[in-house]
Order: structure tokens, then C-alpha cells, then sequence
């Protein structure tokens, strides 16, 4: 792979530096502050695993915008894809008179989710619409209303998955009422519950059985590996137990892989580390190398349960998109980011897997593939840390490295590299981190 900028960090002002400063004001006075930025630094372009800034600044870019620049900012095949589409057709709505890219982007799914049976498609514009649309189709083949999700879940931000997502704030602060029938559900979080992958399901279950019964349950949201919720990875046994009792029951099983889809995780789907087989995924972030574009795939008869015309939108499946999305595909495949994805797991294993015994403002490191969560924690407790978070994101922001907050409790640090990111990045980035990381520990 050939980068256009190199794979160094190089910080030549402060930061954020004076043209970031700059627009940093005329945005002020013309972007709703609803829309809060982690770090106030503009940036101009990017390559690989380096996003340089206005002021010239290369910065170690952990977070890929939310785990979407998967395969590397700015990738040459996807530029090229999507230019030559948007030179030859932008829209027509695949509803009004249909095209290929479309058709080929559903074949592709229904190959690479997982389970071996007959999958159709609906390509929509964002995650949360995907995961709108999986909750209108999961109720249409069901004929049940209820939808459960679970604790520190992640699923959005409009009404109805704002409803499904887990913490008040700062998401649903103020923004009510939400709709009804949406529950969540007791979750399995290691770190915080000390409980077996069995245990925590019955605890779920027994959750489900006591509030909502299963019989009234049209779908169970989860995500394998929960993103926005801290990186937190079940315990072993959770999720299969899970999958069991939503098969006797007729629930539909939901499995959202908007963040840990799509090479993330070391696999294309993170559910396939657990051995289970969702009955629908929905895939955003990662899947068109930065452009928009989401899709909800699963078994047939239930994709197909809707009316036509019961689903759909203007832009859903949008023609540039969607080739952004097959040259990400083939990029993927072609250059093998699978095992890449694999790679960068031994390098942050390998690099940072000894904090929680070297700082005691670490609690836990835990990750799979390209996605990382650093549980930080007042030290000699296991209670969250969010001014420790506050204060290792601001230490690291303002010396060229970008990582990511998570966690109900605001107290996770997230890395979510592209997984062409080098070990030497990954060594640099971990040193700035560990600076801060010291202190706070001293
Ligand atoms: C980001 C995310 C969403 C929402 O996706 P948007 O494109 O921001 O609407 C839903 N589910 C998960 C797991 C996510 O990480």
C-alpha cells in the first residue's frame, strides 16, 4: 500500500493550531453546538492511519471518524470508484427505475454475513436508519411489537433508536418522549458484573420472561462487541444462549454490526467470533471507506415480509455509494485487511495489553481486532474515571494523537485504527497515552 502523506506523526505547531483556531470561531458563530467535536482540530486530507490538519499538522488518527475509515483515510480505490460513478450517474432512487451497483452490494452481503441460507438485502443511508428498518421489518414478520435492547447499547440517533440506546446523556437529554415498547435488557459486561457467559444470559432472559415476555417480542437487538458502550466483549456463552432462546422462541435475533462489522473486529462480522448465526445484521460505518451508505441483510422470508414500498428512501443505495462500498469490498479482500485486522490486535495486545498492571488508573484493557477499550478508574477502586478520561483525551488530542471516549459512565478510552495502521504508529501513539497515563496514576 502506498500512502500519499507519511506514517510519522509530526506536530509543527501548537494545537489546535491558528488556521484551526480560525475556523474554530466562524464555526461558533455558525454550526449548532449541539453538534460537539472531541477535538477542535480542522482537518484537510489524510492517508492511511494519518490525518493531516489545516496548519500542516500529521496527527496518529485512532478513531477513523467512528470506525469508518477502516481500510485507510482517503483510499485510492475508493476515490477512483466513486468518481468515475459520479461522472457517469449519481441518482435515479433504485425504487423508481433500478441499477447494478445496487444489486451487486446486496449479493455481496448475503455472501459475506453470516449463515447459510437464502439473504436479501435493503440499503439505506445511515446506521441508525438501518437499524430503524430492522426493527420495522423484525415487527412486520413477527406481528409483535416489543423490541429489546441491551444495557450500554448503542443503536443511534433518531427517536426510535434513541430509545434503544443505552445512556441518557448526552444522546436523550431532553429529547423525549420516546417511543413505546422499546426495552433494555440486562447485558453481559465482565468487567463490571463478574458474571459467566450463562449466568448474564439467564439474567437477560429472566429479564425478558419477568418484563416483556417472549411471546410479545418481535426482535432482540445486540451488538457482538459493543462499540460505543466501551468495547465490552461478552462473556464466553453469552450471546450463543442468547441465539438459543430467541430460536425458541420466534424472536428475531438482530445482530448490530454498524461499528464492529466489516473487518473491525478480525472477521468481517464480529458475531462470528461467538459461533452464532443472527437471523438479520445491520453494517454502516465500514462498509464504503467513508461514504455513506448502510444496509440491514438477512434471512429472506423475513427481509421479504414487507409490503413493497414498506421500506426504502430517497438516497438509500445511493449509485456513488454503493461503488464506494464494492471498491471497499474488493480492497478488503484483495489485500487481505481480514488478517490485518488480526495484526493490529497481537501489535495493541503486544503494546498496551500490561497497563491495567503498569498504571493504576487502569482498570482493564480489553479488545478484539482494531477495536480497543481502556477502562480507566480512580486508582486502587474499580469506579469510573471520567476525569481521567477527560484529561488522557485532552493530553493526546493536543499532541497529534486522535482517540476516542466511550462508556456509560464516560470513563472508557477507544482506539478504532485502520487496520493499515504500522506498529510504529501504534508504539507512538501508546507512548504519548502513557505519558498522561503516568500521572494520573502517580
Ligand atoms: C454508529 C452506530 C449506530 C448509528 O449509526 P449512524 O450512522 O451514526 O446513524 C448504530 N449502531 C451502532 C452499533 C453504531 O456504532
Amino acid at each position: 500500500m502506498d500512502f500519499t502523506v507519511p506514517q510519522q506523526r509530526s506536530v509543527v505547531t501548537e494545537l489546535p493550531g491558528p488556521r484551526s483556531r480560525e475556523l474554530l470561531e466562524r464555526r461558533r458563530r455558525s454550526v449548532s453546538r449541539g453538534a460537539g467535536t472531541l477535538a477542535d482540530i480542522f482537518m484537510d486530507h489524510g492517508s492511511g492511519a494519518i490525518l493531516v490538519d489545516v496548519d500542516g499538522n500529521r496527527l496518529i488518527d485512532l478513531g477513523c471518524g467512528i470506525g469508518v475509515t477502516t481500510i485507510g483515510h482517503a483510499h485510492p480505490d475508493v476515490a477512483a470508484a466513486a468518481s468515475a460513478q459520479a461522472s457517469k450517474l449519481t441518482h435515479t432512487l433504485f425504487t423508481v427505475t433500478p441499477y447494478e451497483n445496487y444489486v451487486l452490494v446486496a449479493e455481496k452481503l448475503a455472501e459475506l454475513t453470516p449463515g447459510d441460507f437464502e439473504k436479501h438485502s435493503i440499503l439505506v443511508n445511515s446506521g441508525a436508519e438501518a437499524v430503524e428498518n430492522a426493527v420495522k421489518i423484525a415487527r412486520r414478520y413477527t406481528g409483535r411489537r416489543a423490541i429489546a435492547s441491551l444495557a450500554h447499547a448503542f443503536h443511534g440517533r433518531t427517536n426510535l433508536t434513541m430509545a434503544m440506546t443505552y445512556r441518557p446523556w448526552p444522546e436523550r437529554a431532553g429529547m423525549g418522549p420516546f417511543p413505546g415498547e422499546v426495552y433494555s435488557v440486562p447485558s453481559s459486561y465482565p468487567f463490571k458484573d463478574g458474571l459467566s457467559g450463562p449466568d448474564a444470559a439467564a439474567r437477560t432472559i429472566d429479564y425478558i420472561n419477568t418484563h416483556i415476555g417472549p411471546t410479545e417480542l418481535a426482535a432482540l437487538f445486540v451488538e457482538p462487541i459493543q462499540g460505543d458502550g466501551g468495547i465490552v466483549i461478552p462473556a464466553e456463552g453469552y450471546l450463543e444462549a442468547l441465539a438459543a432462546y430467541c430460536a425458541e422462541h420466534g424472536i428475531v435475533l438482530v445482530s448490530d454490526e454498524i461499528q464492529a462489522g466489516i473487518a473491525r473486529s478480525g472477521a468481517w462480522y464480529s458475531i462470528e467470533h461467538f459461533g452464532v448465526v443472527p437471523d438479520l445484521v445491520t453494517t454502516a460505518k465500514g462498509i464504503a471507506g467513508g461514504f455513506p451508505l448502510a444496509a440491514v441483510t438477512g434471512r429472506a422470508e423475513i427481509m421479504d415480509a414487507v409490503q413493497p414500498g414498506g421500506i426504502g428512501g430517497t438516497f438509500g443505495g445511493n449509485p456513488v455509494s454503493t461503488a464506494a462500498a464494492l471498491a471497499t469490498l474488493e480492497v478488503i479482500e484483495r489485500d487481505g485487511l481480514i488478517a490485518e485486522a488480526q495484526r493490529v490486535e497481537r501489535a495493541f495486545a503486544a503494546r498496551i495489553g500490561d497497563w491495567a498492571s503498569r498504571y493504576s488508573v487502569v482498570g482493564e484493557v480489553r479488545g478484539k481486532g482494531a477495536m480497543w477499550g481502556v477502562e480507566l478508574v480512580v486508582p486502587g477502586t474499580r469506579e469510573p474515571n471520567a476525569a481521567a478520561l477527560t484529561s488522557v483525551l485532552r493530553h493526546a488530542t493536543s499532541n497529534g494523537v486522535i482517540p476516542l471516549d466511550a462508556g456509560s459512565w464516560d470513563s472508557v478510552l477507544r482506539f478504532l485504527p485502520s487496520v493499515v495502521i504500522s506498529e510504529e504508529l501504534v508504539d507512538d501513539a501508546a507512548s504519548v497515552i502513557e505519558q498522561e497515563l503516568a500521572r494520573l496514576s502517580a
